[in-house]
């Protein structure tokens, strides 16, 4: 019986990472922490209350006052803030184009960084987002970092939006996606950036089962050498 570890996703987005690590938090007996669902509650919520983004202290004083948790579900984990579900709000385009601004100020991140340590702390975890391996679980014994090129993921996001009912062109995808990497790699306060010692997986041609089984290597690898 091994230890039970913890496992970083990073990457830009729409490569797969939730995908991926909820399969592998499930196989596993692990829990899944959807880090960019915690950055989405929050910029929904300051949406609805029309708080400027550019506001760091006032989106502070927000998300000390709003409790972001999970509750897993069989197709995919429901996401609550103060016990309202939100986990379609958290998905819709006025969200995922405001919320590279939101992620972007410093004392924001600071504070859902230490929640997120506080999840890691329960035990084997994996955890999707684009800071983990380098700012939020620093000491993770596996890190992986997925990419795949910007119209592969357009197009897979274009599938997933038509089955949520969301209608952007494929088009508007790719230039939507391609600002939000922009935004969020050219931040300040820890940028998505690959660690050193994380295992970089280009899923461009990949399935998720293939992406999921790689992993799992890594996995193992470290499992015989811890
Ligand atoms: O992973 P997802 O695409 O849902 O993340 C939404 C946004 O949240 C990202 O574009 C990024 O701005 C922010 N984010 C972040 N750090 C994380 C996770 C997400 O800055 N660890």
């Amino acid at each position: 019986m091994t230890n039970k570890m913890m496992i970083a996703i990073d990457g830009p987005a729409s490569a797969g990472k939730s995908t991926v690590a909820k399969i592998l938090a499930n196989e596993l007996g692990y829990i899944y922490c959807d880090t960019g669902a915690m950055y989405r509650a929050l910029t929904y919520e300051a949406l609805q209350q029309e708080i400027d983004l550019e506001n760091e202290e006032d989106l502070i004083y927000l998300l000390k006052n709003s409790e972001i948790s999970f509750e897993p579900s069989e197709k995919s984990q429901r996401v609550y803030v103060n016990q309202e579900e939100v986990t379609e709000a958290i998905r819709q385009p006025d969200v995922t184009n405001s919320v590279s601004v939101v992620a972007a100020h410093g004392k924001v991140r600071k504070e859902l960084v230490i929640r997120q340590q506080k999840i890691a702390d329960e035990g084997g975890v994996v955890m999707d987002g684009r800071d983990i391996g380098t700012t939020v679980l620093p000491n993770a014994e596996v890190k992986i970092f997925l990419i795949a090129s910007v119209e592969e993921r357009a197009e897979r996001r274009y599938k997933e939006n038509r089955l949520n009912g969301i209608d952007t062109s494929l088009e508007i995808l790719k230039k939507e996606i391609s600002d939000r990497d922009y935004k969020d790699s050219h931040r300040e306060s820890s940028p998505l950036t690959r660690a050193e010692d994380a295992v970089l997986l280009d899923t461009t041609r990949l399935d998720i089962q293939q992406v999921v089984s790689k992993i799992k290597e890594v996995v193992a690898s470290k499992s015989i050498l811890g």
